[in-house]
């Protein structure tokens, strides 16, 4: 087993170390985007206590987008129903932001400073920052605006364009939120792991089976063949959609 000392030893960073943005009710939030592109994937909510959580949809991404399922390759979508114990295959898109630091209107307080948060959200607010983008230009030239929140369980807010990019004004301040920012940003995978959890074929049946009753359908084998299965919900390879890291912060 590997050794390390505590000064230099270099703990793996857990995702779930990060807050995720939320609003509550009636809080508006001032926010960077200091990403070009976000990362986005299909999940399943599994509602009852034992497997409950998000699981990233085994279908294919093209065909997710355009079917909305993939029955014979996904055993949640197999058993998925709106609202059910099994939720039906949903795209989100998460994205890493700097919520700045703000009185009670919203307003950011001096100097400049903010905390980096995952934001994790729906196919409407992509649409939305999308429409932004389109009318105002790339999302990380200005601030977002974003509230007041109408529902905390289904985080309902707008989202508008601010004027300025307030923690770029500054030399020092950018320079000084950029290098944290750096430091806390996070690759595809850890992303596409705060979307859902990726499970293969085998544990995804197991999973469906002990929340139907029934008993696994085809095992992996049959529907990929073996070499493909991956244990590790880590590694399993994802279908997400294009994600860019290489290019993000470009112009800091
Ligand atoms: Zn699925």
């Amino acid at each position: 087993m590997p050794e390390v000392d505590y000064v230099d030893g270099v703990a793996s960073r857990s995702v779930f170390n990060f807050d995720r943005f939320q609003l509550n009710k009636d809080e508006i939030a001032r926010i960077a985007i200091l990403e070009s592109k976000v990362v986005t994937e299909f999940a399943h909510y599994v509602q009852p206590d034992i497997h409950k959580g998000y699981y990233i949809c085994l279908g294919d991404f093209n065909t997710l987008l355009t079917e909305g399922e993939e029955r014979e390759k996904c055993p949640f979508c197999a058993k998925a129903s709106r609202g059910g114990d099994i939720g039906t295959a949903t795209q989100y898109f998460c994205t890493l932001i700097l919520q700045y630091i703000t009185n009670s209107k919203g307003q950011a307080l001096k100097p400049i400073n903010g905390i980096v948060k995952y934001w994790k959200f729906n196919a409407k607010k992509f649409t939305a920052l999308k429409q932004i983008k389109d009318e105002f230009g790339e999302l990380k030239k200005y601030d977002l605006l974003v509230g007041p929140c109408s529902s905390e369980s289904f985080q309902n807010y707008d989202i508008r364009p601010g004027k300025d990019s307030l923690w770029s004004i500054n030399p020092e301040d950018a320079k000084r939120i950029s290098d944290y920012y750096k430091e806390e940003r996070m690759g595809t995978k850890e992303l596409v792991r705060l979307i859902g959890k990726n499970v293969d074929y085998d544990i995804a049946s197991g999973i469906v089976a002990d929340l139907t009753g029934g008993s696994r359908t085809a095992s992996s084998e049959d529907v990929y063949g073996v070499e493909d299965v991956v244990g590790d919900d880590t590694v399993a390879e994802s279908s997400s959609g294009e994600v860019d890291v290489d290019a993000l912060l470009d112009g800091l």
